[in-house]
């Protein structure tokens, strides 16, 4: 077994947590190692993400509570009203609750029968709204595993390449917990994005390029001096990061009253969040917390950054990369890391992989809107837009479960529906203009 020295793990440890500079003594609970998702090999917890026979990507192993899984789930129900009742399932220290974190989840699924009705749903339609996350959006959940990892492994500053919602929730976290931060952003994102992520106090650098020139820039970083002692989530913390997506499938399952849903619809950018999603789901069905039953998994990109969809359609295992042009810019990521797993996963559940363009997308957003009360930022008019497309191409069934993620929130994307939505009439403040608009009924 590799054992992992830590970079820069020296004694300058601040309010992030003591310096652990040594693997043995690092407490992430159940977390047991590091193994590689293609050739299996173990290796112990540390800040890698890349095999070093295979180069593949790595992810927690786990020693999994055994026993009754009633008593676990009465322990997970008297647990606090965020990720944390999960601790359990999650590579974290058993006395999470207690340290300072943004605290994130138990987002409400929401019941959308308006919805439901517009699109010929009759099996039950919920959206899980994420916006309701403290930087709204879902990136708070593996921010949140992440800052546990940086504290165990004695990291000082938290970084990360970002599509513009990471960014911000990196920014909140770092504040709360006690590091610096110096996250990297496209240059050219909204202004919503923007000034979530500097807010918080950190720094914030825009980069001359788009997602993957930033990610790729990030790669050099890490292996040069200057990004000695950076904890980046995304990146040398990915296998940790990744983690905290499975919360959204534990909470979907324990709000459906510990059912398995039988269809989901879920954004892809990298793929992480799906494949985790699906992760989550196994081990629910392995600890005996859910009925086993079969469960399709659908993705969701936009057709200006559809690697993923194009590679489902046309049957092919690899991704071919793309160059971003869409609205849905917290998931243009043109070379998805996580794509062939995606593939996999859409294939294996039965599920479809399948895009929608940028004006479907804003329609879409007003659907939902319009029918449920929620605004959902561009990704959430995506998840939304190819629901619709799907049951139209009769490839999700109306007469099934299905939970469709919001992912972010519409404040942070109000470019995107600005120019179409607006105010009715502008009056003077008489009541014979309010007449002559037409608007009295
Ligand atoms: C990051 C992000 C996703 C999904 O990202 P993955 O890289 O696929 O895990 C989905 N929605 C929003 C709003 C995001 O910011």
């Amino acid at each position: 077994m590799a054992v992992q020295t830590v970079p820069n793990a020296n004694d300058s440890a601040t309010a992030a947590g003591s310096a652990a500079s040594d693997a043995g003594t690092v407490d992430l609970g159940p977390a047991a190692a590091l193994s590689c998702r293609e050739c299996g090999e173990r290796f112990e917890l540390g800040p890698i993400f890349a095999c070093q026979s295979c180069f593949g990507p790595l992810e927690v192993a786990y020693d999994l509570p055994s026993g009754d899984p009633e008593e676990l789930k009465k322990r997970i129900a008297a647990g606090p009203d965020n990720i944390w009742r999960y601790a359990p399932l999650l590579p974290v220290p058993a006395d999470v609750a207690s340290k300072p974190n943004i605290n994130p989840g138990f987002t409400k699924l929401v019941r959308a029968d308006n919805l439901a009705r517009e699109l010929g749903v009759t099996g039950g339609l919920y959206v899980k709204d994420d916006s309701g996350n403290p930087t709204h959006s879902f990136k708070d959940r593996v921010v949140a595993i992440a800052v546990e990892a940086a504290r165990a492994f004695g990291f000082t500053t938290l970084s990360c390449s970002s599509t513009g919602n990471l960014a911000g929730a990196v920014g909140a976290a770092a504040a709360r917990a006690g590091f610096r931060s110096c996250v990297f952003i496209p240059h050219d994102l909204e202004q919503g994005k923007v000034v979530m992520a500097a807010i918080y106090g950190g720094e914030l650098v825009g980069i001359e390029g788009n997602y993957d020139d930033v990610n790729r820039f990030c790669s050099e970083l890490i292996g040069d001096p200057l990004g000695e002692g950076w904890g980046f989530v995304n990146v040398n913390l990915r296998p940790y990061y990744g983690e905290g997506s499975k919360t959204l499938a534990y909470e979907i399952c324990e709000q459906l009253g510990w059912v398995l849903p039988d269809q989901l619809v879920i954004p892809v950018a990298s793929g992480s969040q799906l494949t985790k999603i699906d992760k989550g789901l196994k081990e629910l069905i392995a600890l005996g917390l859910v009925e086993d039953k079969p469960y399709k998994i659908f993705g969701a990109q936009a057709e200006g950054c559809s690697p993923v969809s194009v590679a489902f359609k046309a049957g092919h295992d690899v991704v071919r990369p793309q160059k971003p042009n869409t609205i849905a810019k917290s998931l243009a990521i043109g070379n998805p890391a996580d794509g062939p797993y995606v593939l996999d996963i859409a294939r294996r559940t039965g599920g479809a992989v399948e895009d929608v363009n940028d004006e479907q997308v804003v329609d879409a957003i007003k659907l939902l809107a319009r029918t449920e009360g929620i605004f959902a930022e561009t990704a959430g008019g995506v998840t939304v837009g190819v629901t619709r497309k799907l049951i139209e191409a009769g490839l999700l069934d109306p007469a099934l479960t299905t939970v469709v993620l919001n992912t972010g929130d519409g404040l942070k994307t109000l470019d995107a529906v600005a120019p179409t939505t607006g105010p009715t009439a502008t009056i003077p403040p008489s009541l014979d203009a309010f007449r002559a608009a037409g608007l009295a009924r």
